[in-house]
């Protein structure tokens, strides 16, 4: 499975000018003080993911702006870059700004419409129409609260684990056998 190597933001949130986020392991941690931007951090990949602008903590994607959630933006543009790492350690960028265009570079760099790069994000597991499994500040207790069986449902979904249960059910009857 891939993983999240960078993400480079400009003028996102509380990140003024070009910043480089990263490079992020497989698994990370991010701490720090209130308010010191940990979930800006959560709010740069998921705006990369495709997220709406309600689930980004703004009323309109261009309050993403540095500066505009005090009415003073810093630029007409904010942009995030992801860098995703396949398992052959093939990067690509995906990018999005909020003027809503949606880009991709890959090593032949070029540019793809918003809906026509959903299809690339879906080839790496990434559903823009899902949640993509970022658990925001607060929602942590309404996945807490489903349904045993509707959460197994959802990180079946997420982890594509599904599609191995069949061949575990063997296995495992196998060695219950055995
Ligand atoms: P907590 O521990 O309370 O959850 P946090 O580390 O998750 O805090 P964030 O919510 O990520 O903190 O960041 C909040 C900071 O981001 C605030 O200081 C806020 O002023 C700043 N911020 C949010 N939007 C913008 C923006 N458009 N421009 C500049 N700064 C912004
Ligand atoms: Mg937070």
């Amino acid at each position: 499975m891939g993983f999240l190597k960078q993400l480079d933001v400009e003028n996102f949130k509380s990140w003024r000018g070009k910043q480089l986020l990263g490079p992020f392991l497989r698994f990370n941690c991010i701490i720090g003080t209130n308010g010191s931007g940990k979930s800006n951090v959560m709010d740069a990949l998921s705006f990369a993911m495709g997220e709406r602008a309600a689930s980004l903590r703004v009323k309109h994607l261009r309050d993403l702006i540095h500066g505009a959630h005090i009415g003073q933006p810093v630029s007409d543009t904010a942009r995030v870059s992801m860098s995703y790492c396949d398992d052959e350690e093939q990067e690509t960028v995906f990018c999005r700004s909020v003027a809503g265009e949606f880009n991709m570079q890959s090593k032949n760099p070029y540019l793809l419409h918003n809906t026509a790069v959903v299809p690339e994000l879906e080839k790496i597991g990434i559903v823009t129409k899902a949640r993509n499994c970022l658990v925001f500040q607060g929602a942590v207790e309404s996945i807490a609260l489903k349904d045993p069986k509707e959460r197994t449902k959802m990180f079946e979904f997420i982890s594509q684990s599904k599609e191995y249960a069949a061949e575990y059910d063997k296995k495992k009857e196998a060695m219950l056998k055995a």
